[in-house]
């Protein structure tokens, strides 16, 4: 489903990314982890381009990225993204966050964007929180409503960029339980996360990043008890 192929990205003399193969299979979860600057949210980024790379190949479903328009939209559509830092539209209702984009890019009706939304509120568990702005809910519900949010737009794959990493810790739970929840029910995932527990337990393959380079990848279990590589080893034995 995501195929990339010697992406390159670089910002001024900085190497972000460097030659960086991934190839994400449909209903895969891929866990990126790796030190802070190894580049995983720039990868992420161009997955669905909020960046643009300076070289190499990113394929969604065997079609290359579109630059911009309308197609870029669909595309934001169909790899959808959730951060850290939610990024939901302050001003407008949880509902509405749920409906703006089904109707515009998708071209829903109201009606049927509604409906939908409601049934994905209660999916991540904040059905009674419909009518709220973003500001009155817990960080934990706020980034729940934006995962119903992405998956409003009926993606085939998601993003995550460290999705807990901006909440409290006693609501950082109800929202990998979500994430588990969507990983089983076959969502096509790649998850940045600082979340060990998390990638042993629900990826289907680990990519660990280093200085802008892929510097191995594995099965979680396999990856976990005997990481290949001195770098991994070094990660490890710092976040275990
Ligand atoms: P990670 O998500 O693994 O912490 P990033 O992808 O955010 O790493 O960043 C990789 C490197 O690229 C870092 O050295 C970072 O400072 C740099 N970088 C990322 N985005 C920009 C940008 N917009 N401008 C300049 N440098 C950037
Ligand atoms: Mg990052």
């Amino acid at each position: 489903m995501i195929e990339v192929r010697g992406l390159h990205k670089r910002f001024g003399d900085h190497v972000a990314l460097r030659d960086v193969d991934l190839e994400v299979s449909r209903g895969e979860v891929v866990v990126v982890i790796g030190p802070s600057g190894s580049g995983k949210s720039t990868l992420c980024r161009c997955l669905n381009r909020l960046e643009t790379p300076d070289a190499g190949e990113v394929r969604i479903d065997g079609a290359p990225l579109p630059a911009e328009g309308r197609a870029l939209a669909r595309l934001r559509a169909d790899v959808g993204m959730v951060f850290q830092s939610f990024n939901l539209f302050q001003h407008r209702t949880v509902l509405d966050n749920l409906t703006l984009a089904p109707v515009r890019v998708r071209g829903l009706s109201r009606a049927e964007a509604e409906e939908r939304a409601r049934e994905l509120l209660d999916r991540v568990g904040i059905g009674g929180q419909a009518g709220k702005l973003p500001a009155q809910l817990s960080g934990g519900q706020q980034q729940r409503a934006a995962i119903a949010r992405a998956l409003a737009m009926r993606p085939k794959a998601l993003l995550f960029d460290e999705p807990t990493s901006a909440l409290d810790p006693e609501m950082v739970g109800e929202v990998l339980d979500v994430m588990t929840g969507l990983a089983r029910d076959g969502m096509t995932m790649v998850v940045v996360t600082h979340e060990m527990g998390f990638a042993r337990q629900v990826a289907d393959r680990v990519v660990f990043m280093a200085d802008g380079e892929v510097v191995e990848t594995g099965a979680p279990a396999a990856f976990f008890d005997s990481p290949a590589s001195d770098r991994a080893r070094d990660f490890l034995a710092k976040v275990l």
